[in-house]
């Protein structure tokens, strides 16, 4: 007679049953990854979705971090949705608090603080990480970047019982933060390496403008300048800068840019260059390796906004599910956040050549980046001809087509 055990009893039915597809794997939990989460439910109720976090999940708004304090919000009054919330609202699995380390591509498995973990397709929605300068003195290791809910209530506690903040950086972000902090009462120095607020993104005039309208609300600038040195005080810090000026202040903020976080993707022989390198599809050179958001070169730009996330989701959730897209980024013109000039861009495709012209009203200022032939390739708007928006993205993407035909 043969004995038949349970383990024999186990292996048989393993080999007739069909196995169970692995599930679809998310790296992160900010806007890209809940995104595309949320985007996947809906087109599938049965898809077993697993997301992995190394924050601890919750849903805000990243945008809304640097115009917190004029709304008067708290780190916890930015959550909108908890871990368990989301769980429930999306059916899926969250790991939070929990680091993924390593991915095998060939075996379709990640190593992660919990373990490892099988996956049928992996997307990378890792975000980007704030750069850090180094800078000598006592106090550097102190200095503050707020990407992220944890750095703001970082930023909120250290903020308390301080009347002057110091930004590095007069960049977008920066000049948000200054806005922000001057509007609600404190002294602001804002230390950048260039002639004027948002160089890159603004004509010299209208980056003039928002410096005179922040100066006005008791903003400081030291331009064509950097910090040599911080040193902590009793009470907070002297910057020595590179000409030799000091400043005393209360807290230190750097937001010199983000750099889009590739590591992990290159521990799968994933290419990356500024980020990790996608087709318009969102997909890597690896199989069943995607990537959105912020962490992503999208054929050749990074697009570290909320607009370009929204159009990948779409294609990218079709296309996991079976469904080869390609993603279609209209013109998206960002409004910043800065109320003491209001403004709208839309920043000229890399390499397209042209000069600004800048008219000014009574009531606003309309800057035209216009390339040799005439056409209008992007634009600066502030004031109350941020409303012209529509009329001049038509406009631009008149010209786009002008040039392709
Ligand atoms: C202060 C500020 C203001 C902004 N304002 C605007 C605005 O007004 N308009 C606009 O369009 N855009 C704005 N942006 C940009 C916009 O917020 C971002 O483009 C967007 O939020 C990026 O989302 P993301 O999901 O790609 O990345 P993130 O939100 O950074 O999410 C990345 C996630 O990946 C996780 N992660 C990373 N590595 C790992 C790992 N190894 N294992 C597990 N998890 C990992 C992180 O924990 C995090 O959950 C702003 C950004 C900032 C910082």
């Amino acid at each position: 007679m043969i004995e038949v055990t349970a383990d024999a009893v186990a292996v048989a039915v393993a080999e007739t049953e069909p196995q169970k597809e692995a599930p679809v794997v998310i790296i992160g939990s900010g806007y890209a990854g809940y995104n595309l989460a949320e985007a996947l439910r809906q087109r599938s109720s049965d898809k077993e979705i697993l997301l992995f976090t190394a924050d601890d999940g919750v849903i805000y708004s990243k945008p809304g971090l640097s115009n917190a304090l004029a709304r008067e919000k708290r780190a916890v009054d930015l959550i909108s949705e908890t871990v368990l919330e989301i769980e429930q609202r999306l059916d899926i699995r969250i790991h939070a608090r929990c680091k993924v380390t390593d991915i095998d591509a060939d075996q379709h498995l990640l190593h992660t603080d919990l373990g490892e973990q099988k996956y049928s397709k992996l997307i990378l929605a890792q975000g980007a990480a704030p750069i850090r300068l180094t800078f000598k003195g006592s106090g550097a290791e102190d200095v503050l970047s707020i990407n992220d809910l944890n750095d703001y209530r970082r930023f909120r506690d250290q903020l308390e019982g301080r009347k002057h903040v110091t930004i590095i950086g007069n960049g977008l972000i920066g000049c948000e933060f200054a806005n922000d902090l001057s509007g609600k009462g404190y002294a602001v120095a804002v230390i950048g390496l260039t002639g004027w607020p948002m160089d890159r993104l603004l004509p010299q005039e209208i980056g003039q403008q928002l410096q005179t309208n922040l100066s006005a609300q008791n903003v400081d600038w030291y331009l064509e300048n950097t910090v040599e040195k911080i040193d902590k005080q009793a009470e907070g810090y002297r910057l020595t800068l590179k000409d030799g000026q000091v400043i005393e202040t209360g807290l230190v903020i750097s937001a010199v840019g983000l750099k889009p976080r590739t590591e992990l993707a290159e521990t799968a022989g994933v290419t990356c260059n500024r980020g990790i390198v996608v087709n318009g599809g969102l997909r890597t050179n690896v199989a069943d390796v995607y990537a959105l958001g912020d962490c992503a070169e999208i054929q050749g730009q990074l697009l570290p906004y909320i607009a370009p996330i929204n159009f990948g989701v779409r294609a990218l959730a079709d296309c996991l599910l079976g469904r080869p897209t390609m993603a279609k980024y209209p013109l998206m013109p960002v409004m910043v956040k800065t109320p003491a000039l209001p403004l709208t861009l839309l920043t000229p495709a890399p390499n397209q050549a042209g000069e600004w012209q800048v008219e000014s009203s009574e009531t606003g200022m309309r800057g035209l980046y216009v390339s040799s032939d005439g056409r209008v390739l992007g634009y600066a708007l502030a004031g109350d001809l941020i409303g012209e928006r529509q009329q001049w993205t038509d406009k631009v993407a008149a010209a786009d087509e002008l040039s392709v035909a």
